[in-house]
């Protein structure tokens, strides 16, 4: 009944010729900024009119051929109707459609027909020549559930790729605490807002004591750079220690800490990079004694070279998950053995937890504990918020403290209220649904099935990670372990053709990353197990 007033009243509004989408436009806004509609209702506005100026027509037509009386309101008025029935239901169709759902504040439905060569066109013109794409052809993804994304065409992948929206695509719990608090209010944090202070208990809560100080941003790259201004407001040091082909962000500063966004061009007379700890390729391999101590120790020619040259260490960073160098599994006491060379050398570590963080590696929600270490800060980002952009750097307070003698420090969308919301319901969803036992348990399933692949397919090399951080090292000869690099975007765009995801990674470029959201389930594992299989089948 609600929308057949609205319908009705806009037939008898409306003239053939007229600016109707204005008249439209003006008329919807107007009730609905008192009666709110819901978006089905909108939607079938259109049609009633339609129907209503066609009853008009036949109504008018019946009572001439039977003789009677016109109707009271004129044979003009009810002359438009044909013609006003001709004007909607024209080529400007869909335009009237977008304007009743633009007045009635819903936004314009997302065109999943578009053509995808169209779309790829478009974006030539708007975002630059160079196609940074996954695949070739690309995919033109146009909505996502749990470990699924669906193509345009309709056609479903299994995710094994996307850390981002680390409990799933569009978890619904999320996605409802993102929308109400966006309905409710959106500020920043210079008022006094529940969400931010709740944000950063919770938080801190699942820290090491010490580390109950938080600073929220907005991207793993913001809060790597912040977190490295601290590091030298507090140790008054410039040089900075990073694991070679780390990624840590795009900021200037931090892409300094990043070698592997431009491995050719990499210079940073600040900096030093250290060798990762590769147990299956490096200088010493898996079971090799001394191996923990023979790397950890290639960090003190560095660190005595930063002090030589005047720059000392403020911070070494690291990716606990080791995923820029190919999924590395890491010895334990590699870390901490590092750690304590930073710290004797007046350093501080900070565990970029981008990657690691959020239960991803499984048994420990948190990467740093999984090699047993205490950082001096954890950075967060992409999957903080399942794709809604949040950033922050929880250190301990005295840090914090020094930091801000120097100025104060606020980010306009750092710790905003829907960011907030959106963290907390990622915490929420982690605990309800156990998703660190789920990463420790999937991924260890996981990996003995991609293992039990190498004994029909040769060119696995090696299969590791932990929790549901994957890497499969593929090799042309198991004895030299010459790189399969070339075969990597074959393989991947095989296993796409299979409907599984999955990506490229290391310096050598010859790693099958494999990262799913972190509410993958073994039989899930069965299908990407079964697709990668047949892939290198067909290699
Ligand atoms: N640190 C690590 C380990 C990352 O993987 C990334 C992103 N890939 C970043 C930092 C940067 O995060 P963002 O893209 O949110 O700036």
């Amino acid at each position: 009944p609600l929308v057949q007033d609205i319908a009705n009243a806009l037939a008898d509004f409306i003239n053939p010729g007229l600016g109707n989408a204005a008249i439209i436009f003006d008329f919807i806004r107007g009730y609905t900024s008192l009666t709110r509609i819901e978006e089905d209702e909108a939607d079938v506005i259109l049609d009633m009119i339609e129907v209503r100026l066609l009853m008009t027509a036949l109504i008018e037509s019946l009572r001439q051929e039977s003789g009677m009386q016109p109707w009271a309101y004129g044979e003009e008025f009810n002359r438009r109707c044909v013609p006003l029935l001709a004007e909607l239901r024209g080529e400007r169709r869909a335009e009237f459609q977008a304007t009743i759902r633009r007045a009635a504040s819903f936004p314009p439905k997302q065109d999943v027909r578009q053509s995808t060569d169209d779309v790829i066109a478009r974006r030539r013109k708007v975002m630059g020549d160079k196609l940074y794409v996954f695949y070739d052809p690309p995919l033109h993804i146009v909505r996502g559930e749990g470990v699924w994304l669906h193509d345009s065409a309709g056609r479903a992948f299994l995710d094994c790729y996307n850390n981002v929206p680390t409990v799933g695509h569009c978890h619904p719990y999320v996605t409802e605490a993102i929308v109400r608090q966006a309905r409710t209010l959106n500020t920043n944090t210079r008022y006094i807002t529940g969400q931010s202070v709740d944000y950063a208990s919770r938080l801190t809560a699942l820290c090491d004591a010490s580390l109950s100080a938080v600073v929220f941003v907005n991207s793993g790259s913001e809060a790597n750079d912040l977190a490295w201004r601290m590091a030298k407001a507090w140790t008054g040091k410039r040089g900075g220690l990073a694991m070679d082909f780390a990624y840590h962000g795009i900021s200037e500063a931090i892409d300094a800490f990043s070698p592997s966004n431009s491995p050719e061009n990499w210079r940073a007379p600040h900096i030093r990079l250290l060798p990762p700890p590769d147990d299956y390729r490096g200088s010493w391999r898996r079971g090799a004694p001394g191996l923990v101590q023979n790397y950890a120790g290639l960090a003190d020619p560095l660190i005595a070279d930063l002090d030589a040259n005047g720059l000392g260490v403020a911070a070494f960073i690291v990716d606990s998950a080791f995923m820029s160098n190919g999924i590395l599994d890491v010895a334990p006491g590699y870390l901490t053995s590092i750690a304590a060379k930073v710290h004797a050398a007046g350093g501080l570590y900070i565990a970029d937890e981008v990657q690691s963080g959020f239960g991803r590696m499984g048994s420990n929600f948190w990467g740093h504990r999984h090699h047993g270490v205490v950082p001096d800060f954890i950075t967060i980002g992409k999957p903080a918020g399942n794709g809604h952009p949040l950033g922050a750097v929880i250190t301990r307070p005295e840090i914090l403290a020094r930091f801000l003698k120097s100025g104060p420090f606020f980010s306009t969308f750092g710790g905003n209220n829907v960011a907030c919301a959106a963290g907390i319901a990622v915490l929420d969803v982690i605990r309800d649904e156990e998703l660190v036992r789920n990463a420790h348990e999937t991924g260890a399933y996981f990996r003995a099935g991609l293992k039990s692949l190498m004994q029909r397919h040769a060119i696995i090399g090696d299969v590791r990670g932990v929790g549901l951080g994957i890497g499969v090292e593929l090799v042309r000869d198991r004895t030299t372990l010459e790189p399969a690099a070339s075969e990597v975007p074959r393989l991947l765009n095989l296993i796409r053709d299979e409907g599984v995801l999955m990506g490229g990674e290391g310096k050598l470029g010859n790693v099958l990353k494999i990262r799913p959201p972190i509410v993958f389930k073994p039989e899930h594992a069965d299908i990407a197990i079964a697709a990668v299989g047949r892939s290198l089948s067909k290699l």
